[in-house]
């Protein structure tokens, strides 16, 4: 069975990584601090725990494993904090990215997919945003995984490193058979929080801001199931496999929900009502994040099944009433 190491692989995009690699018929070894992730999470294959920056202990699990190809989800990756902690974003997500980096180069490992962002891409007027749009992140999230795309293309030209990056929209869901999904502690994710209200186990979600530049005043995400998402980076693997070169890719719907329709298509899927309160904006939040996401589709072969609001938030409230998972 073929290796292939997934940092991240205890945190909810990662995880459910994991379990596709493992039905795509390979083995992901997770390697993961779990500061934010879970072991309970890891059920697809082995467990390293580890930081990036170390880089002996790097070496060590690329020499145990051998993986052909590194997925790299570890990441600190909240718009928030980052605004609030920006040395922490440009520590964790940039030393910790080249030091893997660095690392999977001296073992030989050249096949990487990476996620990044749609927060790499700013604000932009009301325009869907395509792999060309300029990089103008708004906040050190954004600009941290900016500056990693950064890392991957300048290893490529010195060291051959390919790489697919892949630029994430809003991602929400859970597996639907409900071994593995989104829990985070604390919880910062719409969805999740949403649901929390929902279910009284917080007072009301708070909507960060109704003045924004669309119909509703309220901010536009397009959001992906991610279910949808792992498949994506399933082929992205098969794409360097088959040697067809480093390339960037999109991971959206290309249609935009604001955040009152999102509470709205939560109210009919659960059939309860959403306690809301209205507060300021956010900071660091763009007003809409659309992905054009032909590329996907046309090049991989990318055909995202679940990827409708009513099935993510269906699959996301099964997974919310289970228990979640113990440290
Ligand atoms: N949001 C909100 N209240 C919350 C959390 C998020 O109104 O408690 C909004 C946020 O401003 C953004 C959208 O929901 O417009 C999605 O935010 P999330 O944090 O889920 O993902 P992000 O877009 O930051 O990646």
């Amino acid at each position: 069975m073929t290796n292939i190491l997934v940092t991240g692989g205890a945190g909810y995009i990662g995880s459910h990584a994991c379990k596709a690699l493992k039905a795509a018929g390979y083995t992901p070894v997770t390697f993961d601090n779990l500061v934010t992730g879970w072991q309970d999470a890891v059920k697809f294959g082995p467990f390293e725990r580890g930081e990036l920056t170390d880089r002996a202990r790097l070496d060590q699990v690329f020499a145990k494993y051998q993986p052909a190809a590194v997925m790299h989800f570890a990441a600190l990756s909240q718009v928030g904090e980052a605004m609030a902690e920006p040395g922490r974003y440009w520590a964790n997500n940039v030393i910790g990215s080249l030091t893997l980096i660095e690392a999977a180069v001296a073992a030989g490992c050249l096949d990487f997919v990476f996620s990044s962002t749609c927060a790499t891409y700013g604000e932009h007027d009301n325009v869907v945003l395509d792999e060309n749009t300029p990089q103008h992140p708004l906040n050190a999230y954004g600009a941290s995984k900016r500056a990693i795309e950064d890392i991957l293309h300048d290893f490529e030209a010195a060291h051959g490193l390919r790489s697919v990056i892949f630029r994430y929209f809003n991602v929400a869901g859970a597996d639907p058979e409900g071994e593995v999904g989104e829990f985070h502690r604390p919880e910062t994710h719409l969805v999740p929080l949403m649901l929390d209200a929902i279910d009284g186990k917080r007072a009301a979600l708070t909507v960060f801001g109704t003045d924004y530049d669309t119909p509703d005043g309220t901010c536009i995400r397009d959001y992906v199931h991610v279910c949808d998402l792992v498949d994506a980076h399933v082929l992205g693997l098969n794409w360097l496999e088959a040697d067809k070169g480093s390339r960037v890719f999109n991971l959206g719907t290309g249609s935009g929900f604001s955040v009152r329709e999102v509470i709205d298509h939560s109210s009919s899927v659960t059939n309860r009502k959403v306690p809301f309160t209205i507060g300021p904006r956010r900071a660091g939040d763009c007003t809409k994040l659309v992905s054009g996401s032909v590329r996907a589709e046309r090049e991989l072969g990318w055909t995202p099944t679940r990827s409708t609001l009513k099935s993510m938030i269906a699959d996301a409230w099964r997974w919310h009433q289970s228990a979640g998972y113990e440290r």
